[in-house]
């Protein structure tokens, strides 16, 4: 009969137990033998959870101690030497020296897994010599059977998606290291088909990027050589976050079944199915209901769907499964206590989505009447959010398609901008500044914390935040740089701020969810009309201005960073959230300039984030994206200058959109691509305002005059001096208060040097 399964599993534990445990370990707080006890009661926990749910396919080894790349590194021994690793299984010392650096080596390089916001560790293939160091999956699997009898299901990261996400290879060794690992997979396969492992998850969601005529023959080299050596074991070919575009190649696999994604890519898939058919001995995994929003599924909807899909495939070959692994959503709901009934009850978070699963699954078995309370309920709560105040609000809705339908365009172009902002500001050739936030010291979050708790008073915080406010003002004139910040000591987190002062925004009290290694993130809820309520930043702006003779830029964060770093709702396109957005960050906007602020700085770090996969629709995503920066700082006056921000990944394919925001400057982090982002620079010309950061600030250490300079001049060849400025690469919150002001001393003597020059 039709069968549920979950690809995967949120690891943190609904208490983050999983974060506290392995930074007990970390900190010397917790011996070795107790923390992977601790561990194991963590993962046993999340087995019998699903369990006891009645989850027929429930995922083993997709549990991990930091990473599930970083744990299929280490098992195939892909291990850089300079983690002076011995052969064996990896120590923990090894493994998390990779993943966060050791005393003597820097840690492997982290980044975004595909367009989630998690984090993997990116295996270093340059001198590694691959060996298996020990079959975690079926360590897993044996581990699961014994504790609780659950016949489990390994999940395995698949040959070729990690050899793509995997670097320090060029592309003509791809195919020997193919050679390499596959014999690591295919010993892997054997033993757990040894043991009686019924069914394997490989995972290959680089399926759902574009694959060239090779890597479809290395599928088929791949595949044919796991049917060959492991005929018995039913391998689950697993896509998921888009649709497929190669179907036919990846549906004539020799594996037993393949899941697709039929919440981000439904449209594609679904049609690839249905004119192309799914073979006749293969089974189907219907990834139907969302694994990364977290929104209650229309199960009407969701069983319609089912039921089409049982025209084109036969319920017994049939898996209903979460579109993609539930490691991006929380935990669940169930001690959410502070959010509105209409609210919570539309909510589904990872627990919440093994129900429906099980739910569906029996559906599809007893007929839809067998199940009607549930599906009505489900109706009731989708519509009772969709029909309520918040997400209805009409003088909102006006007033974005009215701001909409004009053009969003500064008065001037840039050229006569530049010239009147010249004129009005008088600053020296290469002018300095930061990105926004100084260090976050013990005390600025201790004065938050007795804030919250209501220990201090509004007056008492303020006055605490203005003394810090005074403090930098003081040490910004005194290093000698041009244009000033207030800080950002009022805020926790550049998203969380803005929400927390906007209408259509909630907050979860547990709505956690892992952002790489120990580090969760609480992504805020819009859920209904985005709405200016009030001015957001406007008394500590202007109480820093009024403490220096020198501008102080404004520091906001943009709608397409604040739209990517939150959960939103689904009802309406994203493009429209980001308009509510924009046109709610205009009027902050507004706010500052009618309070006597000249310079205002709107972040977009997670543009990039946003990107889709499918090239095909990544255009629109950056017209709109592009559109929704200018309508909320298109509005001011030419002398007005608009600053922005973008760090956290390589910008260099998309300098053309950089350049229609049309910021006035901006400021990007170069330390993690330096030279590309030169050289694109190079071929685009650009035009506006532009500093290229100087320094990395992820690290403690203090850079020095000379690598300062030397960054300064190699930007200078390529870019028009009169448009350059010179700061870090991002904002200062996370390091101490000594280095800071060295490093920015530094960078003031480096910017000295290079006007003497030029
Ligand atoms: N203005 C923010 C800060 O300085 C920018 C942060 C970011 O780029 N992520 O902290
Ligand atoms: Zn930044």
């Amino acid at each position: 009969m039709v069968k549920s399964s979950a690809l995967g599993y949120p690891r943190i534990g609904a208490d983050r137990e999983w974060k506290k445990a392995l930074e007990a370990f970390w900190s010397g707080k917790l011996e070795e033998a107790e923390f992977h006890h601790q561990l194991q009661d963590i993962r046993l926990n999340h087995l019998r959870k699903q369990q006891e749910k009645g989850i027929d396919l429930i995922p083993v080894n997709d549990f991990s101690y930091y990473d599930h790349v970083l744990d299929t590194a280490a098992m195939f021994g892909i291990i850089p030497k300079r983690f002076s690793y011995e052969g064996g299984v990896v120590p923990l010392s090894v493994y998390y020296g990779m993943a966060r650096g050791t005393k003597g080596a820097t840690a492997s390089e982290m980044t975004k897994w595909f367009n989630t916001n998690y984090h993997y560790i990116v295996p270093e293939l340059a001198d590694a010599s691959p060996a298996l160091t020990e079959n975690k999956p079926l360590a897993a699997y044996r581990e699961a059977k014994e504790k609780l009898g659950i016949e489990g299901k390994p999940v395995i990261v698949g040959p070729l998606t990690f050899l793509k996400l995997s670097k320090g290879y060029s592309q003509s060794e791809f195919d020997s290291w193919l050679d390499r690992l596959l014999p690591l997979y295919v010993q892997v396969l054997q033993e757990l088909a040894a043991e009686g492992v019924q069914w394997v998850q490989i995972d290959e969601p680089v399926l759902v990027t574009k694959l060239s005529g090779p890597d479809i023959q290395r599928l088929k080299t791949i595949y044919e050589t796991f049917a060959a050596s492991v005929p018995n074991l039913n391998i689950i070919l697993q896509t998921y976050f888009e649709s497929v575009d190669q179907y036919s190649e990846i549906v004539a696999l020799p594996v037993k079944g393949i899941g697709f994604d039929f919440v981000h890519g439904l449209s594609g898939n679904l049609s690839s199915i249905k004119t192309l058919g799914f073979p006749a001995d293969k089974v189907l995994g219907a990834g139907v209901i969302d694994g990364r929003g977290i929104w209650k599924a229309s199960l009407r909807g969701k069983l319609g769907l089912l039921e089409e899909l049982t025209e084109l495939v036969t319920a017994d070959r049939l898996i209903v499964q979460s579109s993609c692994s539930l490691l991006h959503v929380p935990v669940t709901t169930e001690r959410e206590t502070k959010l509105s009934t209409e609210l919570k009850n539309a909510l589904a978070f990872a627990d919440e989505k093994l129900n429906e699963l099980v739910l569906l699954t029996k559906a599809i078995a007893v007929g839809s009447d067998g199940v009607k309370d549930e599906l009505d309920h489900s109706d009731r709560v989708i519509q009772a959010l969709q029909q309520s105040e918040e997400r209805n609000r009409s003088d909102i809705q006006q007033a974005v398609a009215a701001v909409n339908s004009q053009k969003p365009e500064r008065n001037l172009p840039f050229a006569e901008r530049y010239a009147a902002q010249q004129a009005k500001w008088q600053l020296p050739l290469f002018p300095t500044t930061t990105i926004g936030s100084f260090p976050q010291s013990a005390e600025v979050r201790k004065a938050r914390q007795l804030w919250r708790k209501g220990e201090w008073s509004q007056e008492q915080y303020a006055g605490f935040i203005r003394e810090q406010i005074n403090i930098w003002i003081k040490l910004q004139e005194e290093i000698g740089l041009d244009v000033l910040v207030h800080g950002e000591f009022e805020r926790t987190d550049m998203v969380e701020f803005f929400g927390e002062k906007l209408a259509g925004f909630a907050f979860t009290q547990n709505g956690w969810v892992q952002s790489y290694g120990s580090r969760c993130v609480k992504p805020p809820v819009i859920f209904g009309d985005v709405a200016f309520i009030g001015e957001m930043t406007v008394e500590e702006t202007k109480y820093a201005q009024s403490q220096t003779e020198h501008p102080v830029k404004g520091m906001l964060t943009g709608p397409i960073t604040i739209m990517n770093w939150s959960f939103v709702r689904e009802d309406i396109p994203r493009e429209q959230i980001a308009y509510q957005l924009a046109y709610a960050l205009r009027q902050e906007v507004e706010a500052l300039e009618q309070a006597g602020i000249g310079m205002i700085q709107v972040d977009e770090p997670a543009v990039r984030e946003g990107l889709p996969l499918k090239e095909a629709e990544q255009a629109n995503y950056l017209e709109w994206a592009v559109k929704s920066f200018r309508i909320a700082t298109c509005t001011v006056q030419e002398t007005t200058q608009i600053h922005t921000h973008m760090c956290y990944c390589e910008f260099h394919d998309m300098i053309d959109s950089i350049e229609a925001m049309d910021a006035d400057v901006i400021s990007i982090e170069t330390s993690r691509s330096h030279g590309e982002l030169i050289h694109s620079f190079e071929l685009n010309t650009y035009k506006l305002g532009i500093g290229l950061g100087v320094y990395d600030i992820h690290s403690p250490r203090i850079p020095s005059v000379e690598e300062m300079t030397s960054m300064i001049e190699r930007a200078l060849r390529v870019l028009d001096p009169k448009l350059f400025w010179i700061n870090p690469d991002c904002g200062l919150k996370t390091r101490g208060l000594q280095e800071t002001v060295d490093s920015l001393r530094n960078m003031v003597d480096a910017t000295k040097i290079a006007r003497a020059q030029h």
